[in-house]
């Protein structure tokens, strides 16, 4: 039996859903998990266009897998989080060593590749293959917290309550349960959003616990963390990123870093973090000092020399 939210949900993605390339029934279950990834941390409008392009060129694990790192890198253009185009490709390279190129189709073999959580294994066995998953995305959190428990907004984290009240709402059946997860998903994202909910124009509303307890403000708005964005080494690592990815050459330290904002503690901590990420190379061998590395105030200074003697680029 059906959870009452589920059938107006149903009903109204029938008509309001969105005409996605990775919904289309040409979908392949890579280009679906492409965009999973993609979408985690950034919206729709600016994944279309780049996932068209990236799928053009790479529709397989295998085109992936063989690409140099650095075109992934130069692809993945502005998306953000970039950590998330090198596990693409780690996993890509996986899918091609242990299941032949094929993406596989239980949950716990997705899990086991690279960069593959409980999220991104649930919208795969639910989109692609057409299973019955928990999908629980921000979205769905969100329609959920608001739907069922009445509160303004989820709790910071995810939560084993979420989970649970998640899991009872899903169909039984496969068709059912994969409609449902991107229905939900969908309301989520056109209508239940984050700052103004369209709670006239929801299928739920008359269900709707917060809506029905006046929308009740944030109870938890004193301690969620607002990410703020200017000067966080966030900024930082994209404008290094940037600033390697249109450079058609290696780029020495000082003029890498003389062309992003922040401190110089700030710019080399930034630095250092993307070369430790595996996301910049340092690509030319470090030149050794000739002369004067015998005490240790010559070596203090051995050490800057050649921080800035190193030309750095995209990994090959
Ligand atoms: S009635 Fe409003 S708050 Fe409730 S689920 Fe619908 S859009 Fe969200």
């Amino acid at each position: 039996m059906l959870h009452p939210l589920v059938p107006p949900v149903l009903a109204w993605f029938d008509t309001a859903a969105r005409d996605l390339p990775w919904r289309a029934a040409d979908r392949t279950p890579w280009g679906v998990l492409v965009s999973e990834v993609m979408l985690q941390q950034t919206p729709v409008a600016r994944v279309e266009p780049l996932w068209r392009r990236w799928m053009m060129r790479w529709p397989t694990p295998a085109d992936l897998a063989e690409e140099s790192t650095a075109e992934v890198l130069r692809a993945w253009d502005r998306l953000g989080y970039p950590r998330r185009a090198l596990r693409l490709q780690e996993c890509a390279r996986a899918v091609v060593e242990r299941h032949d190129g094929e993406l596989p189709r239980t949950e716990a073999e997705l899990l086991a590749l690279p960069g593959v959580g409980t999220y991104t294994a649930a919208a795969v066995m639910a989109f692609a293959h057409g299973r019955r998953a928990v999908v629980v995305d921000t979205n769905v959190r969100r329609v959920l917290s608001r739907a069922i428990a009445g509160d303004a907004l989820p709790p910071p984290s995810l939560t084993r309550g979420e989970l649970r009240d998640a899991a009872t709402l899903v169909p039984d059946d496969d068709g059912t349960a994969s409609r449902w997860s991107a229905a939900v998903m969908e309301l989520g994202a056109l209508v239940c959003t984050a700052r103004s909910p369209r709670c006239d124009a929801c299928p739920v509303a008359e269900q709707c616990a917060w809506r029905r307890a006046g929308r009740p403000p944030d109870a938890l708005a004193p301690v969620r963390r607002r990410q703020a964005w200017h000067g966080t080494d966030r900024q930082v690592r994209g404008r290094i990123m940037a600033e390697l990815r249109a450079a058609d050459h290696p780029v020495p330290a000082e003029v890498l870093l003389a062309a992003v904002p922040g401190d110089e503690t700030q710019r080399r901590r930034c630095l250092a973090g993307l070369l430790a990420d595996g996301l910049v190379a340092a690509l030319e061998p470090l030149r050794r000092p000739s002369a004067g590395a015998a005490d240790a105030e010559d070596a203090d200074d051995d050490a800057a020399v050649r921080d800035d003697a190193v030309l750095y680029g995209l990994p090959r």
